[in-house]
C-alpha cells in the first residue's frame, strides 16, 4: 500500500488524539493496519486503514507485538478487505472503538466481539479468550 496522503496522516493522528495508541508517545508514525504486501497496492490508504503509533510500537506490530496488534485491531489480516469491520482497542482509554470514515465511535466490549467475530470467526474468539481466562 502506498504512503498515506498528508491529509490522511493528519486525520488519523487527530482521530487518535495525537498520541501513540499503544504507549502514549507524541512521536507518531502511520501504522498501516493492513499489511503492505510484496509489490504493494497502489491504492492510497484511507483513515480507517491507519493508526497513530510511535516508531517503536509500529515496528512491534510486525515483531513481538504482532499477536496483541491483531487482537486489538491495530493490524488486520491481509485478506481483510474492509478494515472498518475490525474494531480497535485504545488501551490508554480502556475502550473499544469502531473506525468510521475520519471518526472513531466508542462501542461496548460485546459489540467489539461481535464485529471481530464477523470478520475472523473462531480465530477472534481464541485471541480474546486467551486474554480473558
Ligand atoms: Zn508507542
Amino acid at each position: 500500500m502506498a504512503a498515506p496522503s498528508k491529509e490522511t496522516r493528519e486525520t488519523v493522528y487527530a482521530r487518535d488524539g495525537h498520541r501513540c495508541v499503544a504507549c502514549g508517545s507524541y512521536l507518531l508514525t502511520f501504522q498501516h493496519r493492513r499489511a503492505v504486501g510484496m509489490g504493494g497496492s497502489k491504492n492510497l490508504p484511507a483513515p480507517v486503514d491507519g493508526l497513530a503509533l510511535c516508531a517503536i510500537c509500529n515496528a512491534g506490530c510486525e515483531g513481538g507485538m504482532q499477536a496483541q496488534a491483531l487482537r486489538y485491531g491495530w493490524k488486520v489480516r491481509a485478506w481483510v478487505t474492509n478494515p472498518e469491520r475490525v474494531p480497535v482497542f485504545y488501551p490508554r482509554e480502556m475502550r473499544w472503538c469502531r473506525l468510521e470514515g475520519t471518526y472513531r465511535v466508542p462501542i461496548t466490549y460485546s459489540v467489539a466481539m461481535e464485529m471481530g467475530c464477523s470478520v475472523y470467526g473462531r480465530e477472534w474468539l481464541d485471541w480474546h479468550e486467551a486474554v480473558i481466562v
